[in-house]
């Protein structure tokens, strides 16, 4: 893909979804991102700020989760799936933040993978939502979407994310992410893309392909 080409992919995207956003909620304290992207593994971002509205009105910081301890964080995280697992990680981020990171949420995406439950698309999320620093974030909609308009030939995320940061402009990275979570979620679904009424068709070889051959 040429740089030309994802230019123009690019504008049509701004021209789609001229506002976008992270569909987690975002508030003024770091912890409850992570919290909220560790929970978001296998659930929608819906029901998890559902969930961590009540969770945060109850244990509001790190230490309140140590006070807490897994099984009552467990409790309240339930309807988000791999409760276990999830309460697990959290009250171990909560520990590392305490032991290891002065009671503070680290800055770097090195750092922040250190923590269990947290792999590179988390830590993209975390830094550049949180602190200024541009990274895509490549989800399973990012892969997909931006696969389908040749825009990426990878197969896996960092392979892709590194791709995407060669043809987009260091400012695009974080919304583009977001586009594509929302083109993904509304048209260029995984099972059935609606590539008829699709405002990137006539740029998009996949689809070009599929509405030729029917
Ligand atoms: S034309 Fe089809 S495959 Fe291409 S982006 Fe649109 S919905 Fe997805």
């Amino acid at each position: 893909m040429s740089k030309k080409n994802a230019e123009a992919i690019l504008l049509r995207l701004h021209e789609l979804y001229p506002q976008t956003e992270c569909t987690l909620d975002i508030d003024d304290n770091v912890f409850h991102l992570v919290v909220r992207a560790v929970l978001s593994a296998q659930c929608t971002d819906v029901r998890v700020n559902e969930v961590t509205k009540v969770l945060f009105e109850k244990h509001p910081d790190y230490m309140d989760f140590l006070e807490a301890g897994e099984e009552k964080i467990g409790r309240i995280i339930k309807p988000c799936g791999f409760w276990k697992a999830k309460s697990h990680y959290l009250y171990e981020i909560a520990r590392m933040m305490r032991d290891d990171f002065d009671g503070k949420v680290p800055t770097t995406q090195e750092e922040l993978m250190r923590f269990p439950g947290v792999g590179r698309k988390v830590a993209n999320l975390i830094v550049s939502e949180m602190f200024g620093t541009p990274a895509v974030v490549v989800d399973t909609h990012c892969m997909r979407v931006s696969g389908r308009l040749g825009l990426s030939s990878g197969k896996d995320p960092l392979t892709i994310e590194k791709e995407l940061m060669k043809i987009l402009p260091k400012e695009e990275w974080a919304p583009f992410g977001h586009r594509m979570v929302d083109h993904g979620r509304t048209v260029c679904n995984a099972r059935s893309p609606k590539c008829e009424e699709c405002g990137l068709l006539d740029l998009c070889p996949t689809g070009k392909k599929k509405v030729k051959h029917g």
